[in-house]
């Protein structure tokens, strides 16, 4: 069985219980004090002597003995330590005590202290510490055996066990609450993955990995709307493959879509973060420029028709392909259908002026005129 995880936050918890120890010492050294000023008939210095000071002083070493401890050791050893400092302390609280037979119930302390570690093996030492504690200090002082015979000694072990019993019932009842809350944070953090990978899938195109037509759209709308509010530069660009179908006729299919995947790369590596480059159709793709200036965004969209022109394909026997692409920029107000029409027209021109180059378009109110 796995309890990594309940060993988290060990130190913060030990500590905690170390301090509930020093809470113990004090309110020793107090209970102690009021049985001194209230009902003792024990003359006050041997009574201080004997049930406060010795005690508390002992009690003090365990302590620091402890803190120490819990300095140097690391990992699980600390909670081991912990456990046998509650016997100890319990022992000796139980010791001075003598004649007060309840107290024996603070032997019950480790036990007590190791559910706090969830772990079977420390509950098991813990019980060990306890009835080992009961019987010494049984077979130690007359007092007890006075005062409590073998069958009451059996009874209370049982009791101790039937508790320790319980104790192991809330550490099966913590670790399936822990497997649970494991498995369902689990299964979210799958839901989580599978989701993002799906919206990864309805957004791009398989072949190329970049943004589908649809996505394009979706961006390009709320680019146009940013635009609008604040003014910043928008620049469309799209290409499209010369004389593709040729590839595709000549080479066949496979090396028309390895065609497809080299371009789609040449852009990428040539745009960066803010710039949205999708597969906006068969064999042609948009760029928007969304953080340049208009002639800084056309030197980029020249350089990659550029290293396309200069790129040859593997499989059509190194032959290269050509781009053509139509480049504008948006101006407020012109809406997105004229934006990207006018794109699409310079697309048109540089087409029907011999391929290979980019037609930036007209300016947006007198296109008619290009
Ligand atoms: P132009 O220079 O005028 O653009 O000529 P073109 O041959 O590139 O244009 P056309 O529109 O006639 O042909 C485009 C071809 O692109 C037709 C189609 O078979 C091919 N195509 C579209 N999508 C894919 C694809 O995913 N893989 C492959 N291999 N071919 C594709
Ligand atoms: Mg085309
Ligand atoms: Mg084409």
């Amino acid at each position: 069985m796995d309890y990594e995880s309940i060993d988290y936050n060990r130190y913060r918890w030990n500590r905690m219980l170390l301090n509930v120890f020093w809470i113990i010492l004090i309110l020793t050294i107090l209970l102690e004090f009021l049985y001194l000023i209230t009902i003792t008939e024990i003359p006050a210095f041997e009574f201080f002597t004997n049930f406060m000071l010795k005690p508390s002083a002992l009690q003090l070493v365990v302590l620091l003995l402890t803190e120490t401890a819990l300095r140097v050791l690391k990992g699980k050893y600390q909670d081991y330590i912990l456990i046998l400092t509650s016997a100890l302390l319990a022992v000796i609280i139980v010791e001075i005590h003598n004649s007060i037979n309840y107290l024996l119930l603070a032997l019950f302390l480790p036990v007590m202290v190791s559910i706090f570690y969830f772990h079977p093996k420390k509950l098991i030492f813990a019980l060990c510490n306890t009835l080992m504690s009961l019987y010494g200090l049984y077979w130690s002082n007359t007092w007890m055996n006075d005062d409590i015979t073998l069958v009451g000694l059996t009874t209370i072990t049982v009791m101790f066990c039937v508790f320790s019993l319980i104790a192991w019932g809330i550490l099966r009842r913590g670790r399936e609450l822990m497997i649970y809350l494991k498995s369902s944070f689990e299964s979210h953090q799958e839901l989580l993955v599978k989701t993002i990978w799906m919206d990864k899938l309805t957004k791009t195109d398989a072949l190329t990995d970049l943004y589908n037509h649809m996505t394009f759209h979706e961006y390009f709308e709320e680019l146009i709307e940013q635009h609008e509010q604040n003014s910043l530069p928008l620049q469309l660009a799209i290409f499209d493959i010369d004389n593709f179908k040729q590839v595709n006729d000549m080479y066949g299919h496979r090396a028309g879509d390895a065609v497809l995947q080299q371009v789609s790369e040449l852009i990428r590596k040539k745009t960066c973060a803010n710039d949205f480059v999708a597969r906006y159709g068969g064999e042609e793709f948009a760029i928007l420029f969304t953080d340049k200036l208009k002639m800084e965004a056309l030197k980029v969209v020249e350089q990659i028709r550029l290293d396309i022109a200069q790129a040859p394909h593997e499989l059509q026997q190194g032959k290269t392909v050509t781009v053509s692409i139509g480049f504008a920029e948006y101006e407020s107000g012109e809406g997105k259908e004229h934006f990207f029409n006018r794109a699409d027209d310079a697309l048109y021109k540089a087409k029907s002026t011999g391929k290979n180059k980019t037609v930036i378009a007209a300016e947006p109110f007198e296109s008619h005129l290009a």
